[in-house]
């Protein structure tokens, strides 16, 4: 399962960061693009069961999900990309840059007080 290596690479990058803290971690934030192509229910999922007896248990994982745009270099525009729909919507072109929503990348670790 793809979702499964992602959530162990978060855990992974979280544990690294968290090596020296004797707190306790109560929630990581991350920031998952739309065409990410991860689904965020089984990340969750995922998440739950590998941080079973490690520091990170019991935290929560909260994903902010973030739209896709596109950049068209055909008329100038930027758009937001919506059903999979990668051509302009303006000028119907393909010669396009993905701006946003590719992305998965922890914005915070929240520790307890
Ligand atoms: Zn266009």
């Amino acid at each position: 399962m793809h979702e499964l290596s992602i959530a162990q690479n978060i855990v992974d990058l979280v544990l690294e960061n968290i090596a020296e803290e004797q707190r306790k971690v109560i929630a990581v934030n991350i920031k998952l693009g739309e065409i990410s192509g991860v689904i965020p229910e089984s990340l969750e999922f995922c998440f739950d069961v590998i941080t079973k007896d490690t520091k990170l248990q019991g935290a929560k994982l909260n994903i902010e999900r973030v739209s896709a745009t596109a950049y068209c270099n055909q008329c100038d525009k930027t758009y937001q990309i919506e059903h999979l729909l990668f051509s302009c919507p303006f000028c119907f072109g393909s010669d396009i840059k993905i701006l946003t929503g590719n992305e998965l990348l922890i914005s915070e670790i929240i520790l307890s007080d």
